[in-house]
């Protein structure tokens, strides 16, 4: 038994997931779940609701079917944390003392680094999102549908400069929206582009080639190095900003010159009638402006600072972090997340008995990597080996395309992911 004070910062996939789990194991412990939100979003579901295939309706559940009996469900935002003393201000300006905190907050959409960008836009003037909003996934089949309807026209698929949540999102769109291109019969009236800021296109490298490869086959223009850095919807055009190296200049195809313009040649205007933005990621603002931030290395500044295997933050032995808010180089999946779950918590009664943290996340993460409607590839994989697969089933190869796999992201997923919420997984 114990009377510890441990708060939670964020009710989402890790947040609810802890509050579960400690709830069930700590007899005593006064547990405070800060979460503003009444409804919670199955985030894996939106790619399909903006591909056509499921309705917005089935991503979402009340907060209050997964909150635990006896943990105080604080419903409001968090907005400020004191780490030297302990505590975590609220939006209404009070303070929550913590012995032990959780950062589970997610990350933050910063679309207002790309100028003329916002995710009200998304759903008009041919601009797609499936990051912003369950609305905005919804919105984003929009206007894909009318993009379609026009029977002809270009579609340019980005990619952000930093980190994302599900990486293989922004491919994912551009597959599904390819399948659904060939569905229409007039293939050959569409151009369709994929903008990269770096040379790969994914992080996992048999899926990165297997992608490119793919991209280069189905007629998809890609071009590395550019990220969106600013769009005037009325125009229907898109900025792109060349972020070198200028000698790893390797668009697959050549650069027409006359879409240099402006501010001379690294800068890249192109038109287009649909256009999928990714916007950049970081963690939330008021992490940010705290002492848990990272404070040098490639996080510094813009995650979480933990020990990627142990989840423990650096510098502050009480604090702990799950999620897509954490620094690593890879995770930032729901997949990840039930991963962490059993670490961050064997870890955190660990710190609390004073001894040794023996738990360590491996670094997994999967995304069922769809490459078109009615078809996917189960990608798992973790930080060792440069990435290499970490097969959870022996009968599915992540090399190859199958329907087991779409089906599994289609109709097993969702409640696989309930089950983490729950703290059962
Ligand atoms: P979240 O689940 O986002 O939860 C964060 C919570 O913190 C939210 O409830 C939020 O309200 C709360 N919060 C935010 N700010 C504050 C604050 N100031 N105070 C208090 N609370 C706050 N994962 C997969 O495994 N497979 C997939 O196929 C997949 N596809 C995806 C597709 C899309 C389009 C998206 C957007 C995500 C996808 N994911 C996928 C990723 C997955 O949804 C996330 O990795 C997962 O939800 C991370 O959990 P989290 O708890 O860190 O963040």
């Amino acid at each position: 038994s114990t009377q510890a004070r441990i708060v939670i910062l964020g009710g989402g996939a890790g947040g609810m997931a802890m509050a579960n789990r400690l709830s069930r194991r700590l007899d005593g412990a006064r547990i405070s779940l800060v979460e503003p939100r009444e409804v919670h979003h199955y985030q894996p579901g939106w790619t399909l609701v903006a591909s056509g295939v499921w309705n917005p309706d089935k991503t979402m559940r009340p907060n209050a079917r997964f909150v635990p009996n006896g943990v105080d469900w604080v419903r409001q935002p968090a907005a400020g944390i004191d780490a030297a003393n302990r505590r975590v201000e609220l939006g209404d300006g009070s303070w929550l003392d913590y012995d032990y905190l959780i950062v589970a907050t997610g990350l933050q959409l910063n679309y207002q680094l790309i100028d003329g960008m916002t995710p009200e836009l998304v759903g008009s003037h041919g601009i797609g999102s499936v990051y912003a909003s369950i609305e905005g996934a919804a919105r984003t089949r929009d206007a894909i549908d009318a993009w379609i309807a026009q029977g002809s026209g270009k579609g340019i698929f980005t990619a952000a400069p930093t980190p994302v949540k599900c990486a293989g999102a922004p491919l994912k769109m551009t597959f599904t929206t390819l399948s659904r291109l060939e569905a229409s019969g007039r293939r050959d009236a569409f151009q369709v582009e994929f903008m990269a800021p770096g040379a790969a296109l994914f992080t996992q490298p048999y899926i990165n080639d297997f992608v490119k490869q793919r991209f280069d086959d189905q007629g998809v223009t890609r071009r590395h190095h550019y990220r969106l850095s600013a769009i005037d919807p009325q125009a229907r055009e898109a900025e792109f900003t060349f972020v070198g190296p200028e000698s790893e200049f390797t668009s697959h195809h050549e650069l027409r010159e006359e879409e240099f313009s402006r501010e001379g040649e690294r800068k890249v205007v192109a038109s287009y009638d649909f256009i999928h933005v990714v916007p950049p990621m970081s963690a939330p603002d008021f992490v940010k402006a705290s002492d848990l931030i990272a404070q040098d290395g490639p996080f510094r500044g813009e995650w979480l600072e933990v020990d990627i295997h142990t989840l423990q933050h650096k510098r502050y032995p009480e604090v702990f972090g799950i999620g897509d808010v954490i620094g690593a180089p890879i995770n930032k999946t729901a997949a990840s997340v039930k991963a962490q779950a059993p670490v961050v918590e064997a870890n955190l009664i660990a710190q609390m008995q004073g001894q040794a943290l023996s738990r360590r996340h491996n670094g997994y993460t999967s995304c069922p990597m769809i490459t078109g409607i009615g078809k996917a590839m189960l990608v798992e994989f973790g930080y060792d080996n440069d990435f290499a697969f970490l097969p959870s089933f022996p009968f599915i190869d992540p090399k190859d395309e199958s329907w087991v796999a779409w089906v599994m992201k289609d109709r097993m997923l969702q409640p696989a992911y309930y089950a983490v919420l729950e703290g059962q997984a």
